[in-house]
């Protein structure tokens, strides 16, 4: 059993709500927003100072949604209605510039509190009621409490030797600064992974000399960006309804969908124009859109690894570089990993001024005063030096907010032997509470279809129990022993089959969303609800 935190010392009486939501992104404000229209009392706790999300404090030079517009938006009428993008890919900016735009006609400032870090809570059985406290000691009542707080809330930085001897900048590209000028400055990226393919892309041609650490070659796919025009947006707009709802039923939260026909049924020429539509289309198109055993059949799967590699190819000049980013045998199957999007990444790596250190043939020894020691024995020399190393996914984010069972018992404790969930939203023994974009729930696909999927679930559970009385509802250890199996069978018959535990579901957003719907319409099958004799079911 772990320590409980307990809040300083406040002479505040605690407020009692029927929902407190923490995080202030798509997924947060999206409850918000409905449990605002059903009447119930609702606050939303967020850490940061604005709304914004994971964008808010994701300022890394070049930042921007790998998810096309008109896609990565909520799918609420009165916010996208007014909106209009600029681009296909939306930069950082424009991001926090929509969730304003978002407080304008939802005006959803007035129910969050920021600036406020949740650090622990604890549910008591006694009152059906969970204890929230945040950092400045603010402790607040509710009945049901939605954690709606990512999957990047933590970053992660390997355990690099003497990393605090290093004396330029070492900056982790999730704590990247206002201002921070790379022109004429000798720097490093460790990683090249989501983050890593768009800082590098975007200050290779500024910077004085840029090392790449890379450990896995990312498949970056072409972005094929482009300018948005209102006129084309505002006529699409009478389609939007059809559109989310077609969303929620492909593979990963687009509406567009796997192509139903299997490489194999074509010929060689067909198979190369098809491969060369979906190119230009851009963006997912080639993982989302290609053939249906793309990922099911290994020989599908090698060809069009083939043909990303013959692109990038045609773009790096130099045969030995092209090996490390497009190796000739591929490292991993491809799409199993998510790609990213890339404009000029492959061109940076022509320049004269770049190079690339490839992990697996020579480890970072440790860091230096003056940057970092290779295995070979080479000090190379740096300025600045940026981790582009991820987060902490998965279970990471409970290690620094605490969620307690009523007997004191620590979410990471129960998940120690392995992680049980009911439908990546609930857990047996820790009642009336819900999470979204955590661990089981539904894995790659466009984030804000991801989130309202698993909103709206968490909607229509609160709503029953709370129109039909019950204070508690809780997941069974049955449920929870199934949904794992469900998961578990999934991954066995992947072609991108995780040796560790999955962290998300293995099947596609559309099986996820029907088994939830199937849940809820068997009147919560698996989920007791009960009531405290006496209790009031709303607060
Ligand atoms: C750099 C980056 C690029 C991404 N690009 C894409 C993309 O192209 N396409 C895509 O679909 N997805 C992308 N994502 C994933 C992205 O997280 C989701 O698209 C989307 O932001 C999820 O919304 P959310 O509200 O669930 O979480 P978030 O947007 O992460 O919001 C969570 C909120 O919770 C707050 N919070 C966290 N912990 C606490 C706490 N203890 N107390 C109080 N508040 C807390 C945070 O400050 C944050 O405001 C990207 C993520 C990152 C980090």
């Amino acid at each position: 059993m772990s320590q409980i935190t307990t809040a300083p010392p406040t002479t505040q009486t605690p407020e009692e709500l029927d929902v407190v939501i923490v995080g202030a992104g798509y997924s947060g404000i999206h409850q918000l927003y409905h449990y605002r229209k059903k009447g119930y009392s609702v606050r939303v706790l967020e850490a940061e100072s604005d709304l914004g999300g994971a964008w808010w404090w994701t300022r890394y030079p070049g930042a921007r949604v790998d998810s096309e517009a008109p896609f990565y938006q909520l799918s609420i009428e009165e916010v996208w209605k007014d909106w209009v993008w600029t681009e296909r890919f939306p930069c950082r900016d424009e991001v926090c510039e929509y969730y304003q735009h978002v407080e304008r006609t939802l005006g959803v400032k007035q129910n969050i509190r920021f600036n406020s870090r949740v650090v622990s809570a604890r549910f008591s059985d006694l009152l059906h009621q969970w204890i929230i406290t945040t950092q400045d000691g603010f402790v607040i009542h509710s009945r049901f409490f939605v954690l709606a707080i990512g999957s990047a809330s933590k970053s992660y930085t390997p355990p690099f030797a003497d990393i605090a001897n290093f004396k330029g900048i070492c900056i982790h590209t999730a704590s990247w600064p206002k201002e921070l000028p790379v022109e004429g400055k000798r720097v490093a990226v460790i990683g090249t992974g989501a983050s890593g393919v768009q800082v590098i892309q975007s200050i290779g041609p500024q910077v004085a000399h840029l090392t790449v650490f890379q450990r896995t070659p990312n498949y970056a796919l072409a972005m094929q960006q482009r300018k948005l025009d209102k006129e084309s947006q505002d006529k699409s707009k009478r389609l939007f309804p059809v559109m989310f709802r077609r969303c929620r039923q492909t593979p990963n939260g687009f509406s567009f969908d796997k192509y139903p026909k299997s490489l194999h049924a074509t010929t060689p020429e067909e198979r190369l124009l098809f491969f060369e539509d979906l190119w230009t289309a851009g963006g997912w198109r080639f993982v989302t859109n290609n053939y249906m055993d793309i990922f099911t059949d290994q020989e599908a799967n090698d060809q069009a690894y083939a043909f990303w590699r013959s692109k990038v190819c045609e773009r790096v000049h130099d045969p030995e570089m092209r090996e490390k980013l497009a190796p000739t045998l591929p490292p991993y199957p491809f799409g199993s990993k998510r790609p990213s999007l890339e404009i000029n990444y492959y061109d940076v790596f022509n320049q004269q001024n770049v190079d690339l250190v490839d992990l697996n043939k020579c480890e970072i020894l440790k860091f230096t005063p003056s940057g970092i020691q290779t295995a070979d024995g080479v000090d190379h020399v740096f300025d600045i030096i940026v981790l582009a190393t991820g987060f902490h996914t998965f279970t990471g984010p409970y290690t620094a907010l605490k969620v307690h069972a009523a007997d004191g018992t620590d979410i990471l404790e129960k998940w120690a032997d392995g992680v049980y969930t009911n439908l990546g939203m609930t857990v047996h023994g820790f009642p009336n509470f819900f999470y979204m974009y955590g661990p089981q729930s539904a894995g790659s696909c466009n984030g804000p279809t991801c989130s309202e999927v698993q909103s709206d679930w968490i909607v229509g559970c609160i709503s029953h129990a709370l129109s039909n009385g019950f204070t508690r509802v809780e997941a069974t250890r049955e449920a929870e022993i199934e949904y794992r199996r469900l998961i578990l069978e999934l991954n066995e018959r992947s072609l991108s089959k995780s040796s560790t535990e999955p962290t998300s579901f293995k099947g596609d957003l559309a099986q996820y969303g029907r088994l939830c719907r199937e849940v809820a319409e068997d009147g919560y099958r698996g989920f007791v609800f009960s009531s405290q004799v006496g209790s009031r079911a709303r607060l």
